[in-house]
């Protein structure tokens, strides 16, 4: 049984593609499972995962690199140009990093790729003819203007008290807790928001700049049209609500742009050694990328199981994806 399904037509339209059905890693499946809890906290927390690793970052950067909250109580240019010209430094630093590695130097060849092809190139649906191109001028514009407009907004009202503040001494348990429910409550909003742009009306007009990359690389993951950046990172509003400590707003600036191009890299882990080092891209969105109605949230977030737009990665559920796509469109 488990062989037919491996060896079924949509294997043959991958370069690679892990075991299906996929799992179901959901942190909110039922009965609570403390043993599957326990993994997930030592997977995602507790080793050097992307979401550690952006932290670090985060820290790093808020000691080292962006201006204070105390310069922050005037809308004053200057730190404003400072807080961009880190994000616009971030972004390079990973999105650029991320494709030289895997697409520029080829460091990984073709081990963990999802999709056979290369970018693409000479084709007019992209600006200047060229995927990653096109894909960086939507990243670096709208979409890290953006970001930092957001990023600069909250700041502002923390520093002026219009948002609640909090300190590691003050508050240690909820510094961490907050930490830990960042990206759930990103995933949370990303689904939701990105249901209302599969709605034609929102997917002709903002939505399908993004979905031009069928085989999408890391400069993929944060080039958007600026409908969707509004969208999308409303995700940050969330900081004028509840607690927070400049930090956590850095994790969840970085976790929303620069965290963009991790999960878009078009392969599933960084291999070194021949050992699986860290989980980059999930051939979860890869499907999303290819079939278009699947997949909507990201597989930790029960909600494509709940809602039956879960994509399996097999040929049956590319069928039924299918069969929806044009529905939608009929
Ligand atoms: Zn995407
Ligand atoms: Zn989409």
């Amino acid at each position: 049984m488990a062989n037919d399904v491996r060896q079924d037509a949509e294997a043959g339209r991958w370069n690679y593609r892990p075991e299906i059905p996929l799992s179901d890693p959901s942190v909110f499946s039922w009965p609570p499972d403390p043993r599957f809890l326990a993994r997930w906290i030592a997977q995602n927390w507790l080793s050097l995962s992307e979401r550690v690793m952006m932290v670090i970052v985060a820290v790093i950067a808020w000691a080292l690199f962006y201006p204070g909250l105390d310069q922050a109580q005037n809308l004053a240019p200057g730190w404003i140009l400072r807080t961009w010209l880190v994000n616009v430094g971030l972004m390079l630093v990973v999105a650029g990093g991320l494709h030289w590695y895997f697409w520029g130097a080829k460091r990984q060849g073709k081990a963990l790729k999802f999709d056979h092809r290369d970018q693409t190139r000479d084709n007019g649906q992209f600006l200047f003819r060229d995927q990653v191109r096109d894909n960086m001028f939507w990243s670096l514009t709208s979409g890290v203007g953006q970001l930092t407009a957001f990023q600069v907004i909250i700041m502002w009202a923390m520093a002026n008290g219009y948002a609640p503040v909090i300190t590691l001494s003050d508050a240690p348990v909820w510094f961490i807790l907050w930490l830990v429910l960042l990206p759930i409550w990103s995933a949370f909003h990303f689904y939701w928001v990105h249901r209302l742009l599969h709605v034609p009306f929102f997917y002709k007009r903002f939505h399908a700049l993004h979905h031009r990359n069928i085989n999408i690389g890391p400069w993929s993951g944060f080039a958007m049209h600026p409908g969707e950046h509004v969208l999308y990172l409303s995700s940050l509003l969330i900081h004028l609500i509840v607690a927070s400590h400049p930090i956590h707003l850095i994790f969840h600036v970085i976790y929303q742009g620069p965290g963009a191009a991790m999960t878009h890299t078009g392969y599933e882990n960084l291999l070194i050694r021949d050992k699986r080092r860290l989980a980059l891209g999930t051939f979860y969105h890869q499907l999303h990328h290819r079939y278009f109605e699947c997949n909507y949230g990201n597989q930790e977030m029960p909600w494509d199981r709940w809602f039956g737009t879960f994509h399996d990665g097999s040929e049956a559920a590319t069928s039924r994806t299918r069969a929806r796509k044009k529905q939608m469109y009929t």
